[in-house]
């Protein structure tokens, strides 16, 4: 049969209305003759409400109890949908993360899914019902609840639609797909039709929060088509699968903004072999993920090492630092919350020089200071003052003329644009 997973998000889901056009559209389909798993995130804002309320308590929840407490607001969300569902006399089931079969690491608050028990997933599809499992969360080995990081739902199900070899995997959100810019901040902003894994994967981990970066990657690894697509109308979305060297004479399909960085200096770290593999090292255990690393030589035996790190890691990285500073020798650790990141993503940058150039050359003619830079072979990120974020984004996509391909570079009617990183 022909299998779709369909994933709502957030703000898809928030209130009754909203459940009940998801559950008309889930029903549509169903008469199609699709056979549908639906994940569910919880309801918008729901999530950050959970949060405050563990901070209410104590400013150092254990990890594992946060994952009690978070997995509650994706409970909510599947079973209000599943009763829309029977209302609509659409034989719908739905299930926890558990007992949906994800089987995640044990790395609470930010778990990996290991694997995918799809038996009880596959009796309920064969008899017809509608699957909505809980997004976001998971059960470790010893049997508690994990939980897949901030946008975890989207994780849930590409990973549902691999393993249960899904023709699709369409991501419902309240903005029309991916963009060349966020279209809040870009006017001209223009809809991209198609995008490949890698780009996409970029464009996720730098800033574009429609999708989370780890799904992705799953996508990519499994080959599952992902659309991202609005729950609020009926339009295409945007195509996420692999694309064909053909197209990659786009040099730059879109420029992307982060907020959520903090800029970390370690001081005068000896010029010595090893130094910088302690340093890392110990970030990496702490499963800490660090960006746009740079180090610069002070003429003397001393180096500053100079990183990104995201504002909610800020805290415990700079406890790290401080902790091994004793080996290390550094003088001084600093963390810089004024800073924004700035990329542009492209697969055919790699075979076109000067493309860097371009964007410098945007931003020097706005008058912004570029303070570190970093570069792969699909994306140059630059590291500048927060409050010139807007700013240089429209400048670089103006320079690339990102808004005019094809298209009449509308930005579309989306309802309500949705928070950075979260639906
Ligand atoms: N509810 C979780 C969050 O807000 C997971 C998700 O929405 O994908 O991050
Ligand atoms: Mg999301």
């Amino acid at each position: 049969m022909h299998l779709i997973v369909q994933k709502y998000g957030g703000t898809s889901v928030a209130t009754a209305e909203r459940i009940h056009a998801v559950a008309e559209r889930i029903a549509r389909k169903r008469r199609e003759g699709s056979g549908i798993a639906a994940v569910v995130s919880a309801r918008g804002g729901m999530t950050d409400e959970l949060i405050r309320l563990a901070q209410e308590i104590t400013d150092r929840p254990p990890r594992r109890e946060m994952d009690m407490l978070l997995a509650t607001g994706e409970q909510i969300s599947v079973a209000l949908l599943a009763m829309a569902l029977d209302k609509l006399d659409v034989p719908a089931i739905s299930l926890t993360g558990a007992q949906g079969g994800i089987r995640t690491d044990q790395m609470h608050t930010k778990a990996r899914i290991r694997a995918v028990d799809t038996g009880r997933l596959v009796r309920e599809l064969e008899s017809g019902k509608v699957v909505i499992v809980a997004g976001f969360q998971g059960m470790n080995e010893v049997d508690d609840i994990t939980t897949l990081g901030r946008g975890g739902s989207d994780t849930t199900a590409v990973a549902l639609a691999a393993a249960l070899g899904a023709d699709i995997c369409e991501i419902f959100t309240d903005v029309d797909g991916v963009y060349t810019a966020d279209p809040r901040i870009v006017p001209g902003a223009r809809l991209l039709p198609r995008i490949s894994y890698g780009e996409m994967l970029e464009m996720a981990s730098l800033g574009a929060g429609v999708l989370q970066p780890r799904s992705v990657e799953v996508a990519a690894q499994h080959h599952v088509r992902i659309e991202v697509r609005s729950s609020f109308n009926h339009n295409p979305g945007t195509i996420v699968e692999e694309v064909g060297t053909v197209e990659k004479d786009i040099v730059v399909v879109g420029v992307t903004h982060d907020a959520n960085v903090v800029k970390v200096i370690v001081a005068d770290v000896p010029d010595r072999p090893g130094l910088a593999h302690r340093i890392f090292a110990a970030l990496a255990d702490a499963g800490i993920n660090v960006d746009v690393i740079v180090q610069t030589t002070k003429g003397e035996a001393v180096t500053d090492l100079i990183f990104t790190v995201s504002r909610d890691e800020r805290d415990h990285t700079v406890e790290i630092l401080e902790r091994i500073s004793g080996e290390t020798g550094a003088t001084r650790v600093e963390a810089d919350e004024s800073v924004a990141k700035v990329s542009i993503v492209g697969a055919g940058m790699v075979s076109n020089p000067g493309v860097a150039a371009r964007m410098f050359g945007a931003l020097s003619r706005e008058g912004i200071n570029i303070q570190v830079i970093s570069t792969s072979e699909i994306k140059v990120s630059c590291l500048i003052a927060a409050d010139a974020a807007t700013r240089a984004v429209r400048a670089i996509h103006e320079e690339f003329e990102l808004g005019e391909a094809g298209s009449d570079g509308a930005a579309g009617e989306s309802p309500e644009a949705e928070p950075q990183g979260t639906v």
